[in-house]
């Protein structure tokens, strides 16, 4: 029985000279420094990351960030009702409910201020069918 090892051909070929000739230029790894610079920024548009990181371009801005995420792992993560401050670490309800302090005491004092108006409508209503029920009352004894 005839060997077949070690032919070098077929999808096993190894890499030549020429299929390693492209016209594009080469593939430039992205330092700590330059990633870290994207990864700090995540309020800047991959344009001015761009503008900053000299041979970047936003395209390769935009690639980059589809890979590491627009902000660093582990971070604090924005607000996500304003977009730009961090969310408040220190409250644990804040962090459930992912706002920074100052939408989540703005979020807080709308909900007691709407907590407050439903109580008083209840209070209205409840005395309303109050005033009924004693009418009702009045009637039926004269
Ligand atoms: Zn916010």
């Amino acid at each position: 029985m005839a060997e077949r090892v070690g032919t070098g051909d077929g999808a096993f070929a190894p890499s030549t000279e020429s299929t390693q000739k492209s016209p594009r230029p080469l593939y430039r790894l992205w330092t700590p420094g330059e990633l870290g610079r994207v990864l700090a920024h995540p309020e800047m548009t991959a344009a001015e990351l761009a503008a900053m990181l000299p041979g970047r371009t936003a395209k390769a801005v935009r690639r980059i960030r589809e890979r590491h995420g627009r902000r660093a792992a582990g971070s604090t993560p924005a607000c996500r009702c304003c977009d730009a401050r961090p969310v408040w670490e220190e409250s644990p309800r804040a962090r459930r409910m992912g706002l920074c302090k100052g939408c989540y005491l703005d979020e807080m004092e709308r909900r007691s201020a709407e907590d407050a108006r439903a109580g008083a409508l209840r209070k209205r209503m409840h005395d309303a069918r109050a005033r009924e029920a004693r009418a009702k009352r009045g009637k039926g004894e004269a």
